[in-house]
């Protein structure tokens, strides 16, 4: 599929972390004519990473929505690196590497080394605040979070997050590269878990303590909210999916940047990532999961 012929959007982008986002970013972008240079911190990781492209691009070709010469040229398009300097050649980057602030503001200073000052920066961050991160950087102005979704072929949104210093160009740009993809854009302000998480957390958080209490047991909250509301996915099962660790995490995110005692994590839920239980990624949540 040919890409938006917008000069201003870059050709060639950077995706810093091949885990489930990374790839699945690389995935979208190659399926949209940008040649991409994925990076991560091994061989092995990275070519992990590969192999869920490739898997992707074949699926397309099985449902019939690519044809096996596009994904031929899709894939050819993709360069998988360890090496920082390759990424010199970037228009434009996208970081997608674990949740923690050291390892992106690491992920910066290394990127800093080798993007030219023009190139943007932009976060898949899901909780932590872009203003924060553009401050690791010496370039808050090109500093803009993308939030994907997952699986990132299939899913519709990014949140196109401004942090205090982002710059209208940075916002317009960003924003223009994610619609060339298929995706619809919504703006967002920097506020801790952005809008998805601020909505969707306190909800699941609010399931489990109706769990915890008795009010019911999961799977009948799980059918009040399908089949009452019109959820696709119970809160309980959806949390399974995300993963009860990464619940957790947000919901500290919002505890700790509100101070507001409506945002405190479900001791459940604490309880359930000390025992390991994080979903569908460790076999057992909520509901008894084959790991994913
Ligand atoms: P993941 O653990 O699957 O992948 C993260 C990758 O980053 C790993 O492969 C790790 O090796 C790599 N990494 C760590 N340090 C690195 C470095 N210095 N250079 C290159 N790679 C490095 O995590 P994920 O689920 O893909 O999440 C990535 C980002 O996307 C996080 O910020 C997360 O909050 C966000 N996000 C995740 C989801 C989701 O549902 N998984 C949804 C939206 C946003």
């Amino acid at each position: 599929m040919a890409q938006s012929l917008n000069p201003s959007i870059p050709k060639t982008v950077a995706v810093v972390g091949a885990g489930t986002m990374g790839a699945g970013i690389a995935q979208v972008l190659v399926r949209h004519g940008y040649a991409v240079l994925l990076r991560d911190v091994s061989r092995e990781i990275l070519d992990r990473g590969a192999v869920k492209v490739a898997q992707g691009l074949a699926r397309d070709v099985e449902k019939g929505r690519l044809s096996d010469a596009d994904r031929k040229q899709d894939l050819g398009r993709l360069r998988v690196t360890i090496d920082w300097t390759e990424l010199g050649r970037a228009e434009f980057v996208i970081e997608a590497v674990t949740e923690k602030f050291d390892a992106k503001a690491e992920t910066y200073q290394a990127l800093e080394r080798q993007c030219r000052p023009e190139v943007i920066f932009a976060s898949n961050t899901s909780s932590i605040s872009v203003t924060r991160l553009a401050a690791a950087t010496r370039r808050p102005k090109k500093f803009v979070g993308l939030h994907f979704f997952n699986p990132v072929p299939v899913m519709k949104l990014v949140e196109v997050i401004s942090g205090l210093e982002t710059s209208p160009e940075t916002l317009q740009t960003a924003e223009a590269l994610a619609r060339s993809l298929g995706k619809t854009t919504v703006r967002v302000n920097d506020f801790p878990g952005f809008v998805s998480n601020r909505v969707l957390m306190p909800m699941i958080n609010e399931a489990i303590f109706a769990l915890m209490e008795g009010v019911a047991e999961a799977r009948g909250i799980d059918d009040v909210m399908k089949l009452g509301m019109n959820h696709p996915m119970g809160p309980l099962e959806l949390a399974d999916f995300i993963g009860l660790d990464v619940c957790l995490d947000i919901m500290k995110v919002l505890y700790d940047g509100f101070r507001d005692s409506k945002y405190r994590p479900c001791p459940l839920l604490e309880r359930m990532v000390a025992a390991g239980r994080f979903g569908r990624k460790s076999g057992r949540g909520f509901y008894e999961c084959p790991p994913s």
